[in-house]
């Protein structure tokens, strides 16, 4: 069972964006997805917690991870789940994207999960269900460029995990280095992984050609973002840039690989992808620059032989890809407990 739920620290009705996470934030999301990651795998897996809400999946972009996984945490806490989709819905006669969510507030969904390829979506479907008094939570399963807070959280998770496996909290992630490398540019998983790897203290080198990380990049975490009146996280982790990878490898705890993103690439931004493996590509032996045994992460789906080698994804004892998609069962059933269950002061996490 779950004990004592840390619930009275939890004040947001939506999350859309990491930027305006506490600490408080993260340790609260960690200690419960550690709860539930000791949950046990056999006998009946479901938690009456959530026994009568409705969560409602929007995703109106691809997904195979998210969704599945959003869905699944929310049966093991045994809300009902519906999910929609673009292509059999009534978008194709001309409905709006808000009044497609609102069809499902008025059907009494709890939480929307809303992905979208514009960023800023899921923040003004919470903006418009705050203006006409519904209670209902919008949790952002990645919007345009902008934001993928679930996916960062388990990602933290994940991390937390490898560095500390009994006490995964941000004290585990303190001081640590890691490496995020590739395509910067349109990683929404990117930017929020820097929100939150600096919050807990980690000492983050980002790297890639010019044409896939600009050098803003360097600034990313300085300033919070535009409506939002201050960072809550008063000492960041450091974030700097280095293009040459061997170079940005040495002394790092762990690496942080991101897709190529081309269906996002507006022109031709990589020469090859023969030529970007040999620049930006992981492989066993270029590993051995961080002088030590690491551990490397992807958010999928990877390009396998391009982001890193198939010889590293499939091994278990340095990839962490496999792990990332288990953690992100407890992650997301922390997230949408949070969100269904509380009652919270304030309303957003990212709602300017
Ligand atoms: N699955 C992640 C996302 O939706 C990463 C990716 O697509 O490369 O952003």
């Amino acid at each position: 069972m779950i004990a004592r739920p840390p619930l009275s620290r939890w004040s947001y009705r939506h999350v859309l964006d990491l930027a305006a996470f506490s600490q408080e934030d993260y340790a609260t999301v960690l200690e419960l997805a550690s709860r539930f990651r000791a949950l046990p795998m056999s006998g009946p897996r479901r938690l009456p917690a959530l026994q009568g809400r409705l969560v409602t999946t929007l995703f109106f972009e691809p997904s195979t991870r998210t969704r599945s996984s959003f869905e699944l945490a929310a049966r093991r806490l045994s809300a009902d789940v519906q999910s929609f989709s673009p292509a059999s819905s009534a978008l194709a006669k001309g409905e709006s994207l808000l009044d497609t969510a609102r069809t499902y507030v008025a059907m009494g969904a709890d939480v929307l999960v809303v992905r979208h390829r514009c960023a800023g979506v899921p923040a003004e479907l919470a903006r418009d269900l705050e203006a006409a008094g519904c209670r209902t939570a919008v949790l952002n399963a990645g919007d345009g460029l902008h934001s993928h807070p679930s996916q960062a959280l388990l990602d933290l998770f994940t991390l937390a995990r490898h560095f500390n496996p009994e006490t995964p909290t941000l004290e585990a992630l303190a001081g640590k280095r890691i490496v995020i490398v590739g395509d910067v540019l349109h990683s929404r998983v990117a930017r929020s992984n820097l929100w939150s790897l600096t919050a807990c203290g980690v000492d983050v080198v980002l790297c890639g050609p010019a044409s896939l990380l600009p050098d803003a990049f360097a600034q990313f975490t300085h300033a919070p973002p535009p409506g939002q009146a201050q960072d809550l996280v008063a000492q960041r982790g450091s974030l700097r840039i280095e293009r040459d990878l061997d170079r940005a490898l040495e002394g790092a705890d762990a690496v942080m690989t991101l897709r190529l993103q081309q269906e996002r690439m507006k022109e031709q931004l990589i020469t090859s992808l023969e030529a970007y493996h040999q620049r930006y590509g992981l492989s066993h032996r270029r590993l051995e620059r961080c002088g030590k045994s690491v551990p490397v992460l992807h958010p999928g789906p990877v390009n396998r032989g391009v982001e890193l080698s198939g010889e590293l994804l499939d091994d278990p004892s340095r990839s962490l890809v496999e792990e990332q998609v288990r953690n992100g069962i407890p992650v997301r059933m922390a997230l949408l407990y949070l969100m269904a269950a509380s009652e919270p002061a304030s309303s957003a996490a990212g709602l300017s």
